[in-house]
């Protein structure tokens, strides 16, 4: 099978889609996590990436992580960065802030990065679980942009092609790499682009 077809095929056996245009995983990516299926992702990011130089990939907590995770053993090991939600009084003034509005939440937060972890010569991909209106994918552009850093791109599990993300981000001149795109959902089927 096409690698990511298994990704698809995982969606449509488990993925439940709620009010809202929302996807629900849980079952393979957003609680539990099936490391299999991360391993062929991460691979995946690595072949459409290949081209590139990256030491740094930037994800946001919670969901995001695992996939950085797996997916940067396939990059020499870069580092994983990523951005926490709240101010956490350990991290001190010295962070970098974009503002972040959560599309499953309806609730606006702040996305920070400690500036210990993005310096100016980082060469950063962008990781998350799912691609909507691209506000936490912005804010992760916009925190690389203020450490004065480069990115390379954002690698996207799911994207949901009926919403704006994409548009979003290729606007920032940045590209888009997406395993799964979703052209429309509603109760009971899920059509991929
Ligand atoms: P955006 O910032 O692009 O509007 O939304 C992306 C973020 O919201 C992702 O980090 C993801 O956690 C969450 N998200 C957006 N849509 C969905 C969805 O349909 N299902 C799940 N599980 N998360 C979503």
């Amino acid at each position: 099978m096409f690698r990511m077809e298994i990704l698809k095929e995982k969606i449509l056996q488990e993925g439940q889609v709620k009010t809202a245009s929302i996807l629900k995983v849980d079952s393979f990516l957003n609680h539990q996590i099936d490391i299999n299926l991360m391993n062929e992702i991460g691979s995946e990011f690595k072949r459409r990436f290949q081209r590139e130089v990256i030491n740094k990939i930037l994800t946001i907590e919670a969901s995001g992580i695992a996939v950085a995770s797996i997916t940067a053993q396939y990059f020499s090991n870069a580092k994983v960065v990523f951005a926490k939600k709240s101010e956490a009084l350990n991290m001190g003034s010295e962070v970098y802030e974009s503002t972040v509005h959560s599309y499953t939440k309806n609730k606006t937060y702040s996305a920070i990065v400690s500036k210990s972890y993005l310096n100016s010569g980082d060469k950063v991909l962008i990781i998350d679980d799912f691609l909507a209106n691209g506000c936490a994918a912005s804010a992760l552009i916009d925190i690389v942009r203020q450490a004065g850093a480069e990115v390379v791109g954002v690698g996207i599990v799911i994207e949901k092609g009926f919403q704006q993300g994409r548009k979003e981000i290729e606007r920032q001149g940045v590209r888009v790499e997406a395993l799964a795109t979703i052209g429309n959902m509603k109760e009971n089927s899920i059509c991929f682009i």
